[in-house]
């Protein structure tokens, strides 16, 4: 078999790039999927009425381009929400961000955050130009928060002790309030909207599997081959070993699995590419979707648990993200722990205490029935931003650059980023390939400038 260009998986990135290469009038093109299905993590699995999402897969969009595709795709099946974020600790509930909304806990607790926060004002400590996270946090937020939230919470995690993170990562995601805000939601309940993902979009059918598969089906019949792992690549000859079709050639590749997985199929690698392969460092999201016989309380979408006695990071109501996602008068939960990446994890042990945890939140009853329980993992679940991330990544796409492979997406690109940034990705990687505006600069050269 021989293509102009093959795409390595149908997750968002994959299908987006196969979508604007033909828009551009590339029709040679294959994405080869290891599922049965398209869409990756931005998938869902239905079971017993209950449809779940890998976690909550809500939709944030901030690009004109990304919005009106994205709308476009879903057409009239997509509603708009108002972020209803928690934290739950000392057992309290206070609203997210914490570091904005200390009304409700211990005064103690208040008074430590707020003195913390006001030395912060005061007496700013001087950082370097790359601090570490936890020094980071410290100086942004102060001692009291740092403690009581920032690190506990980014510890369960990133599953990484928080001094060998950098702050590259954290820009978009963290919402850093005004000493004033900070202040108010010390003493009065400041429902305010604060950050990237203050409001949401998201399919009112489907689950986030409507996404993927409204994005698929402006393909071609053909263009996705299901069932089809790739197995092996081999770089210098531009053939791909794919189960079930063989040996594909190709002019050019996009890769969109996880870097390191990428990286393991590949041959040949220089001996520096296989070493920064050896410092990716990734925590893998366990995730256990469950079923209840009772309703969602209409006030939380999702609940933060920095506190190290619950063994998840976060719980979530999907089913409040729209009613569709569970029979009548039933709510579907996803729990979310993280783990090292490839540690191995006993998943019975753990469900038992993810359910306990549950029990001890008060979110489970006695009386409540599980009608149903499914593990859905991200084995790849968030890149882990340590000081050796940015020199591997750098190596690796200088490498992949200098073969004309691109690596898109989130995982390919190796970065902590979302759905809409996702189907840029692949938008972006199509021009290149196809002498577009963006020609001059292939995603690897992007992500180095981005990094300087
Ligand atoms: C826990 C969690 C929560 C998230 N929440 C949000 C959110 O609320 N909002 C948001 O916008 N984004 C969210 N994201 C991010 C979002 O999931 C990603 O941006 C997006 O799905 C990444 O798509 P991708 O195509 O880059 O990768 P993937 O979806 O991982 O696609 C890769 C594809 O490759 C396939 N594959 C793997 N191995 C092989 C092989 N050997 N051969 C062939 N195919 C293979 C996989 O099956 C998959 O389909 C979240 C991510 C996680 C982990």
């Amino acid at each position: 078999m021989k293509v102009d260009v093959l795409i390595l998986g149908g997750g968002l990135a994959g299908l987006s790039a196969a979508h604007h290469l033909g828009l551009r009038g590339a029709r040679s093109r294959l994405v080869v999927e290891a599922k049965d299905t398209v869409g990756g993590t931005a998938g869902s699995v239905t079971t017993r009425g209950f449809t779940f999402d890998y976690t909550g897969h809500l939709l944030h969009l901030h690009d004109p381009y990304g919005k009106s595709l994205i709308l476009d795709l879903l057409k009239e099946n997509v509603a708009s929400h108002e972020r209803k974020a928690w934290i739950y600790s000392q057992g309290a509930y206070t609203r997210y961000p914490f570091q904005a909304n200390t009304k409700g806990l211990p005064p103690e607790t208040v008074a430590e955050c707020l003195a913390g926060f006001l030395e912060t004002v005061h007496r700013p400590r001087a950082l370097p130009s790359d601090p570490d996270f936890l020094s980071w946090c410290r100086a942004t937020f102060g001692d009291g928060i740092t403690r009581r939230f920032m690190r506990p919470y980014n510890e369960k995690l990133w599953r990484t002790p928080l001094q060998k993170l950098t702050t590259e990562w954290q820009g978009r995601f963290v919402p850093k309030p005004s000493p004033s805000e900070v202040i108010y939601g010390a003493l009065a309940d400041q429902n305010k909207l604060f950050g990237y993902n203050a409001s949401f979009r998201y399919p009112v059918k489907g689950g986030i599997q409507a996404l993927p598969d409204a994005l698929a089906e402006r393909l071609e019949p053909g263009v996705v081959r299901f069932e089809s792992p790739v197995i092996a690549v081999d770089l210098r000859e531009k053939v791909a070993e794919v189960k079930g079709l063989g040996q594909v050639h190709y002019e050019r590749l996009v890769n969109t699995l996880p870097l390191n997985v990428f990286l393991d199929l590949a041959t040949p690698l220089p001996a520096d590419v296989k070493a920064a392969r050896k410092n990716l460092r990734w925590n893998t999201v366990w995730n256990l979707n469950v079923g209840i016989d009772r309703t969602a309380p209409a006030d939380k979408h999702w609940i933060y648990y920095p506190e190290k006695k619950y063994p998840f990071y976060r719980v979530g109501y999907s089913s409040n993200f729209s009613p569709h996602l569970a029979p009548e008068g039933h709510a579907a939960l996803y729990l979310e722990a993280a783990r090292p990446g490839g540690v191995r994890v006993d998943r019975d042990k753990l469900e038992l205490a993810m359910i306990k945890g549950l029990r001890d939140a008060g979110l489970l009853r006695r009386s409540d029935e599980i009608s149903a329980k499914i593990w859905m993992p991200v084995p790849v679940g968030y890149v882990v931003y340590d000081r050796a991330r940015t020199p591997a990544v750098n190596a690796i796409f200088r490498h992949l650059n200098s073969l004309g492979v691109e690596s898109i997406g989130r995982y390919g690109g190796w970065k902590y980023s979302f759905m809409e940034e996702t189907i840029l990705d692949g938008k972006r990687c199509a021009e290149r390939l196809t002498g577009g505006e963006l020609a001059a600069e292939t995603g690897s050269t992007a992500e180095l400038r981005a990094l300087k």
